[in-house]
């Protein structure tokens, strides 16, 4: 119950707070005004918009910007994932059932086996895939074209993408952590949506303590609404804000117990590193790969955690956010 980003979303709550087009979509403004153009573009051409990759952080809207470029090209979009595509003739079959135009959406790019990923090569260049019909001496290849169609690639983790792979998207779009005045739109159109009575100054609260996510942002909101309706008045004011969220453990910079846990367990059992990756992982019991795609970016975007070549080491921050004093380096002053 402690981490809020863990818990699976309830895909109804999603579906209605999802933004369906460009202009409920806060923020990211280069990436939503280059996109239009491309889009424009594309349609004014005819043809299909170009690859387009999306990379950066769980929940930053990746899905949903997908969402909406597929709306405003006017066509479909299928969703699959890199480890749900696990046989090439799994690609095959959603490529060869998509209409002109339409969008293919794979999230998790990253986690494609590597024969899904050659075949993707032809299908995204050439718009043909080759399948392979029968087995041994027979074994033959026969080449199908297939329509004309957008791949859209969601990956947390871009540098585990294969050169090949990712110079075959002619749109690549970073998207960065929000600033708290956006994730207080994205909280306050969310508890319009949802009719929840929400004080302003509760609304900056909640999108200071987001991790500068807009899932998180929604998240604590629902979980602000139960006290506020239990606890509280039945309206989300500061004072019920800070109530819920100090007994969900986020704290005043929005780090949970995991953050903090790292933050510690640097600080305590490696002398605030430099410390390597798996062995924070193993200290702290949880996976690297969760550790370096999820909690190290936004501990390094505040400033808690700096990466040198020997490993991770915390800053002169992360000492006084934990309230531990830092011993001092008795080599270092001679
Ligand atoms: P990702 O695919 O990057 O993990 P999603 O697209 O699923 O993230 O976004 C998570 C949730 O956050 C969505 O339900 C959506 O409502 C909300 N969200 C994300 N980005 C925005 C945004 N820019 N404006 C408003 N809401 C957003």
């Amino acid at each position: 119950m402690s981490d809020i980003r863990n818990i699976d979303s309830d895909p109804d709550y999603e579906t209605t707070i999802r933004p369906q087009e460009f202009d409920t979509f806060c923020g990211q403004n280069k990436i939503v005004d280059n996109l239009t153009v491309f889009i424009k573009a594309a349609l004014m051409r005819g043809e299909a918009l170009d690859h387009v990759l999306l990379h950066g952080p769980p929940g930053l809207g990746k899905t949903t910007l997908a969402n909406i470029i597929s709306r405003e090209l006017g066509v479909g979009m299928k969703v699959t994932s890199g480890p749900v595509l696990d046989k090439p003739g799994d690609l095959a079959g959603l490529l060869t059932n998509l209409d002109k135009g339409d969008v293919l959406f794979i999230d998790e790019i990253h986690r494609l086996s590597p024969i899904v990923e050659e075949y993707l090569y032809s299908a995204m260049e050439d718009y043909k895939i080759d399948i392979l019909l029968d087995k041994g001496p027979s074994a033959r290849s026969i080449q199908i074209e297939i329509m004309p169609f957008t791949l859209i690639g969601a990956t947390t983790r871009s540098g585990l993408l294969t050169s090949p792979l990712r110079a075959r998207f002619g749109i690549q779009c970073h998207l960065e952590y929000y600033d708290s005045e956006i994730l207080k739109r994205i909280i306050k159109r969310s508890a319009g949506i949802l009719c929840i009575d929400i004080d302003e100054d509760a609304a900056v609260e909640i999108s200071l303590r987001s991790r500068g996510t807009p899932r998180i942002a929604n998240a604590l909101l629902r979980r602000v609404r139960d006290f506020a309706m239990v606890k509280g008045k039945g309206f989300i004011d500061l004072a019920v804000t800070r109530m819920s969220l100090d007994a969900l453990n986020i704290d005043t910079r929005g780090l949970d117990i995991m953050d903090n846990k790292i933050l510690s367990t640097i600080i305590n059992k490696f002398s605030g590193g430099p410390v390597g990756l798996n062995t924070i992982a193993t200290a702290v019991g949880e996976d690297p790969g969760t550790i370096e795609e999820v909690y190290e970016p936004f501990l390094i975007k505040e400033g808690f955690i700096k990466r040198t070549p020997r490993g991770r080491e915390v800053t002169e921050l992360a000492y006084s956010h934990m309230g531990i004093e830092k011993d001092i380096d008795l080599q270092s002053l001679f």
